[in-house]
């Protein structure tokens, strides 16, 4: 930590009542040096490690005067920020190495506030570089508008101003840059907000990027709420770009209201994988599995729920049940675990009543149904067989290492049921007859459909959700379209001063 810059808010930590740290997590294989979970004390609040359920850091829990001052430095940034587009290029590129280059550091904090394993943090910070590149190379260009008039007509873009990006718990340092990244090579100033649960990763980032970025240009705030709430409807933001629940989405929608900045949401999921009756199901047991366990199914895009054809119902149950009485669960910095804990309290009672609800309601528990009985947030990787259609299990978000296996009788069936939820993320669709699995897909209600697969993504397509799952596009081209505004520009063919412009 010492060899990057003390980031805004790190200045002042002496005058807190915290004796904040944000340094990196102990090394992996050793214990966690860690201590009971404090009451909140004035200026700060604690971070628990979700594989012990005690807090080892403590970061700033700031107030209304010090994010007024990020956003005044945002403010005061962006003008030269937006000036020169080759520079912002090259400060993004610098950037992107700087991440690399402190993936020592950056990985072990994540995973220990987190919970994921280590090597899914290294990939994490890899995949948080290489999404600063893909952006800082994007160029918006020019559209010249041809519509047989002889006016001479373009779009040209240009940036918002400060944007307040507020992202989850569930990918820090992804998702901050999935807001950030964007944002920045359009020309915008950025106040970032992480998640509570997960503040010194980002800590760490920002001042990881200190040396590459001119001061200002992108500033980290952390709090409780109403941080974000006070955040989102700030007088000095233009654009509100949010990765979250869709209920917090709504009052971040509310919030911006009152100033009319732009709203970018990105909520949550429930995607439907539908098997159809050709699936070869030893072949895609594997992938179908850690579509729906990764990051302890703390993903917006997981596998959340499978329907299968009855016939296969038992095979499918069975196929996934192996896998997920054999994956090796533990702390994520030691380097057998392949999956961590759950990342808060919180998180594992909502999993645990989710799946009492859903045994309750019928359904048996193949693997796990029940939470681990060691210290920390730990629940065991559970296949649940003969879900019903409608538990709450089945029709919400669990955002855990649960899933439900639902039989259906007709494909018809199967995709009214994957359609039936205001949700749209994303969906897949399984079989060995391609073209039937791709009529089928382009049947699903969501953003983004996969055959055979769940949950690729490429830093080139546009990220949307449909239904309740989002407002707006990230992504590609896209993604750095949402962080501008056109402006066009009329003028008469040079043979016509102020010839035909107007008519
Ligand atoms: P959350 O909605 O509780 O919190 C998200 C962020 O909003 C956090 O930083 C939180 O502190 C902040 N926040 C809370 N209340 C706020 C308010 N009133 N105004 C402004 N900000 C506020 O979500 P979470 O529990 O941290 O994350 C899990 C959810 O995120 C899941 O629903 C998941 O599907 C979703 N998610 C979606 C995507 C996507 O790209 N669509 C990606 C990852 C996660």
């Amino acid at each position: 930590m010492a060899r990057h810059q003390p980031l805004p808010g790190q200045e002042a930590r002496q005058d807190l009542p915290c004796a904040h740290r944000g340094g990196p997590a102990a090394a992996p294989g050793r214990p966690p040096a860690s201590r009971p979970v404090p009451e909140a004390r004035g200026a700060c609040f604690a971070v628990v490690d979700p594989a012990t359920g005690e807090a080892f850091d403590e970061a700033p829990d700031q107030q209304p005067d010090a994010l007024d001052a990020a956003v005044d430095r945002a403010r005061a940034a962006w003008p030269g920020w937006r000036s020169d587009p080759a520079a912002r290029t090259a400060a993004l590129l610098a950037a992107a190495g700087a991440v690399e280059a402190a993936a020592a550091d950056l990985a072990p904090l994540l995973t220990r506030e987190q919970g994921k394993p280590l090597a899914e943090s290294y990939a994490e910070v890899a995949r948080t570089a290489a999404r600063m590149r893909y952006f800082a190379e994007l160029d918006p260009g020019r559209v010249p508008i041809e519509d047989g008039r002889p006016v001479r007509s373009e779009v040209r873009w240009r940036p918002l101003g400060p944007v307040a990006a507020i992202v989850p718990w569930n990918f820090p340092l992804q998702l901050a840059s999935a807001k950030f990244a964007p944002a920045l090579a359009a020309g915008n100033t950025v106040v970032l907000k992480p998640s509570p649960f997960t503040p010194l990763a980002t800590r760490l980032l920002a001042s990881v990027l200190a040396d590459a970025l001119p001061e200002g240009v992108l500033t980290v705030v952390t709090g409780r709420e109403p941080l974000g709430a006070r955040l989102a409807a700030h007088l000095g933001i233009r654009h509100v770009t949010f990765t979250g629940s869709i209920p917090t989405g709504r009052a971040v929608a509310a919030g911006a209201a009152a100033t009319l900045a732009r709203v970018t949401l990105e909520l949550g999921g429930n995607d439907a994988a539908v098997l159809l009756d050709d699936v070869d199901v030893e072949q895609v047991a594997d992938r179908l599995f850690w579509a729906a366990f990764r990051n302890c199914g703390q993903v917006c895009m997981a596998v959340k729920r499978v329907y299968v054809p009855a016939r296969l119902h038992d095979r499918v149950v069975e196929a996934l049940a192996q896998r997920a009485r054999s994956v090796v669960v533990g702390p994520g910095l030691d380097p057998r675990s392949q999956l961590g804990p759950l990342n808060n309290a919180a998180q594992l009672a909502r999993v645990e009543s989710c799946t009492a609800r859903a045994l309750a309601d019928g359904a048996t528990a193949a693997a796990g149904g029940h939470r681990l009985d060691r210290p920390g947030y730990f629940f065991a990787p559970t296949v649940l067989a003969d879900a019903g259609p409608g538990s709450a299990v089945v029709t919400e978000e669990q955002f855990g290492p649960v899933l439900p296996v639902v039989r259906y009788g007709s494909v018809d069936e199967a995709v009214a049921a994957a359609n039936a939820t205001g949700f749209g993320l994303g969906g897949s669709v399984w079989g060995t007859d391609l073209d039937r699995a791709e009529e089928v897909a382009s049947r699903l209600e969501c953003g983004t459909a996969w055959i055979n697969h769940h949950a690729e993504l490429s830093l080139a397509q546009p990220f949307a959700g449909t239904k309740e799952s989002g407002v707006g596009i990230a992504g590609g081209p896209w993604g750095l379209y949402g962080n501008l505004q056109p402006f066009v520009l009329h003028r008469p063919p040079a043979a016509e001063p102020g010839g035909q412009a107007w008519r």
